[in-house]
């Protein structure tokens, strides 16, 4: 029997309102839709309804107040009060920056809508996106800026941030700007500019949803901390690793859209890719998977290193495994992977996708001759074919594994290139 006493709480309400939260806890599955009181009774619905009901009758029958309609005395250009009008903008809901057009009406934003010439959104937006409307209207936004806790007047406040920094400028103390991901080039440079007047001034971004672990995860993977875009539509296979791509991950708009072209099984041909999701909680993305595979989150081998081991690799049900991570075999489970008959691809081959595009990137900066990306996509398949080709012959020539005729194929290149140029270049 367990002896930990110790007490957890869900959430703040419950922790601060003690006994009350408990209260009204206890009666959470009270079977009367009236709330909490214990029993409200036919006749106390029927009084709470014939006041909704006679207060509409009321109003109803009201004469509506007069309104006057006052024209602008200075009209903008191309603005005539009544009829909406569109700008367009970026959605700030995440970093992905969808495009999307603003609906106004006399001076005001009312309904956000994907903009259908934006390359990444192309016409959608997100229930993120357009629900960000509401935040314009929110009640409890600040309506004036505040000083030390009161309400205060801007000039007041300027003044006084203006006097601080340039104390901070004189005394060379540090300035920091914190902001979520901005994606405009003019505020960029507006804040770039402003950094420029402080000898130790930096630009902080945090985003409440944030893609670090994505950028550290592929400076560790592919040597350079910059968020991968998928290419879904290209796909004829997509395996999603607890990775949300529809609902909430680094750009679900640009992702949904490339997703059904990649499964548009009425076009002609039809063509649908295959999808398997691997995740321990039912996302959007997983309730659209072809193949949904529950696993709990530390059994989600990702991109981590040594996940399939001697002790799990003995289970193991595929025919063929592919390492799109850097060695997620350990040796052991690599010699029983082979005892079994199961095909490795190893990572040198699988994942070396990034590597080979960092050289074509080397080789460009170096000719100043730049390709467009069909072309990089093309260079990238044929190395990749051929490369998996050629490792498939030596492997089956030398009756090795698929890692060790990576491994022998390599080592002969750099031997080759060595003795022909010499260890110096
Ligand atoms: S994905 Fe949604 S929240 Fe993010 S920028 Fe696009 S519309 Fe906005």
């Amino acid at each position: 029997m367990s002896t930990d006493h110790t007490k957890y709480w869900k959430s703040l309400e419950e922790y601060e309102a003690g006994n009350a939260f408990e209260a009204r806890a206890a009666i959470e599955f009270a079977d009367t839709p009236l709330g909490e009181a214990s029993e409200p009774g036919r006749r106390e619905f029927l009084r709470a309804a014939g006041f909704v009901f006679a207060g509409a009758a009321l109003t109803g029958c009201g004469r509506a107040p007069v309104e006057q309609a006052i024209p602008m005395l200075r009209q903008p250009e191309g603005i005539a009060p009544g009829r909406p009008y569109y700008y367009a903008g970026v959605c700030g809901g995440c970093s992905a920056s969808c495009g999307l057009l603003a609906k106004c009406r006399d001076g005001r934003p009312i309904k956000l809508e994907g903009n259908p010439e934006h390359p990444v959104s192309r016409g959608g937006l997100c229930a993120v996106g357009q629900a960000s409307i509401l935040g314009l209207y929110d009640s409890l936004r600040l309506q004036q800026p505040m000083a030390r806790g009161k309400n205060a007047s801007w000039l007041d406040v300027d003044a006084e941030i203006s006097t601080a920094l340039d104390g901070l400028r004189k005394e060379k103390r540090a300035v920091r700007v914190l902001t979520q991901t901005v994606a405009s080039p003019v505020l960029n440079a507006q804040i770039r500019g402003f950094l420029k007047g402080f000898p130790d001034a930096r630009h902080v971004v945090y985003d409440a949803l944030s893609a670090s672990p994505i950028l550290d995860a592929h400076r560790q993977t592919h040597g350079a901390r910059v968020l991968p875009r998928y290419l879904f539509a290209k796909a004829d296979i997509i395996a999603s690793f607890d990775a949300d791509f529809l609902g909430s991950w680094i750009s679900p708009v640009e992702y949904t859209s490339a997703y059904s072209e990649a499964r548009a099984v009425e076009a002609s041909p039809p063509r649908i890719a295959w999808h398997v999701q691997l995740e321990s909680r039912m996302s959007l993305t997983g309730a659209k998977a072809d193949r949904r595979i529950k696993l709990a989150p530390p059994e989600i081998p990702a991109a981590l290193e040594h996940q399939l081991t001697a002790e799990n690799a003995p289970y193991v049900q595929a025919q063929m495994i592919v390492e799109g991570a850097n060695g997620p075999t350990t040796r052991e489970a690599d010699a029983i992977l082979q005892e079994r008959g199961i095909v490795v691809v190893p990572d040198i081959l699988a994942n070396a996708g990034g590597v080979a595009v960092s050289y074509f990137e080397w080789v460009q900066d170096l000719q100043n001759f730049f390709w467009e990306e069909h072309e990089v996509n093309q260079q990238l398949q044929t190395i990749m074919v051929n490369s998996f080709r050629q490792v498939w012959d030596f492997a089956e020539a030398h009756d090795v594994p698929l890692r060790m005729a990576a491994y022998m194929m390599a080592v002969d290149r750099v031997a080759s290139a060595v003795q022909t140029r010499g260890i110096w270049p």
